[in-house]
């Protein structure tokens, strides 16, 4: 069954009366968008509806042209700096490194724990990364690929 969301919530009350007068926003093509949506919705897509509507409502369209607009600074324009800090928004940080150098194990044994936590020594499957040689599975157990957690914590 087809919800008919032609009719716009602000285009009128069943008595005649209108209840939110429509801005030029609720004008936008003629509430288009509004029509094409025929499909049977779900409560989850009806909720998306009508938060779109009210999107709408605020929308104010002029004549000067769109720009683009830089998100990550207060100015609005782009910074390679910006960016950066931009691919880490929503991460949390790890510290680990610092339990590493200030343990009381010997300065090897602190580089190889280095080294392991950012991935970086010579297993097979990064030597496969670099187009290395490698054997395919772990040499301890010959069951599984080696990798760092594989060798640290699964290699039985
Ligand atoms: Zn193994």
């Amino acid at each position: 069954r087809s919800l008919g969301m032609g009719r716009p919530p602000c285009s009128g009350r069943t008595d005649g009366s209108v209840a939110n007068p429509c801005a030029s926003s609720c004008l936008i093509n003629g509430n288009s968008w509004a029509r094409d949506i025929q499909d049977n919705l779900g409560l989850h897509k009806i909720g998306q509806y009508l938060q779109l509507w009210q999107i709408m409502q605020r929308t104010e369209l002029s004549t000067t042209p769109d720009r683009l607009i830089w998100r990550w600074t207060a100015s609005g324009t782009y910074s390679a700096q910006s960016c950066y800090t931009a691919t880490f928004h929503g991460s949390t940080g790890c510290h680990s490194w610092k339990l590493i150098w200030k343990c009381w194990a010997p300065p090897r044994v602190k580089f190889f724990h280095w080294l392991a936590n950012q991935d970086r020594c010579w297993t097979a499957e990064r030597l496969a990364r670099h187009g290395l040689q490698h054997y395919p599975r772990c040499l301890l157990c010959d069951q599984q690929p080696e990798m760092m957690r594989h060798l640290l914590l699964e290699c039985p």
